[in-house]
């Protein structure tokens, strides 16, 4: 289903920025199939719309201390982004654990964090335990993520437990202006 369906009925709401403390609190678990995880849904989904192409939305980002995650999930295999035969998906109560040593530093950015970025060790390769959601039904997820997916997924969990990148970034001197960098 396009996300445009699902965000019927749903509100846009502001993007939560860095310093609100609801960003540093773990969210709670939430029953799947529920009206309150639906309507969360719709507004993420009205929100995410507004904003335009976007990587990733946790719940909290939009003032809900719950376990709710939007990301894309990428077409192709590899680590870069493809915007083309991207499929939403929303998962609910998502965990993550690592699934191999090997990790990769990237560069990253956040929504609540506008115009910063900072380089960031992430695992390769991700264990994902989740109920996902694609715009009809509910289904377990339990399977091993690779690369750039893996990294969303990474970061946008890390936010249901009230952590935002800049703080695992490799350095204090990473964080950095984009703008600054593209110059
Ligand atoms: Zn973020």
């Amino acid at each position: 289903m396009e996300i445009k369906n699902i965000a019927k009925g749903g509100r846009i709401r502001p993007i939560i920025r860095m310093g609100n403390p609801l960003l540093t609190k773990i969210s709670d678990d939430i029953e799947p199939e529920s009206k309150e995880t639906m309507s969360i849904i719709k507004d993420m989904a009205a929100t995410i719309i507004d904003i335009g192409q976007i990587a990733g939305l946790a719940a909290p980002q939009i003032g809900y201390l719950k376990k709710i995650i939007y990301y894309q999930v990428v077409a192709s295999r590899g680590d870069s982004y493809n915007p083309e035969g991207v499929k939403p998906v929303f998962l609910i109560n998502p965990t993550y654990k690592s699934a191999g040593a090997e990790k990769i530093v990237k560069w990253e950015a956040c929504l609540s964090i506008p115009g910063l970025t900072a380089k960031v060790e992430r695992f390769l390769s991700i264990h994902l335990k989740a109920t996902g959601w694609d715009g009809k039904s509910f289904y377990d997820i339990d399977k091993i993520i690779h690369g750039y997916e893996a990294r969303v997924l990474q970061h946008e969990i890390d936010h249901l437990q009230g952590i935002l990148y800049v703080l695992k970034r490799i350095s204090p001197s990473s964080l950095s202006y984009i703008e600054a960098l593209e110059t």
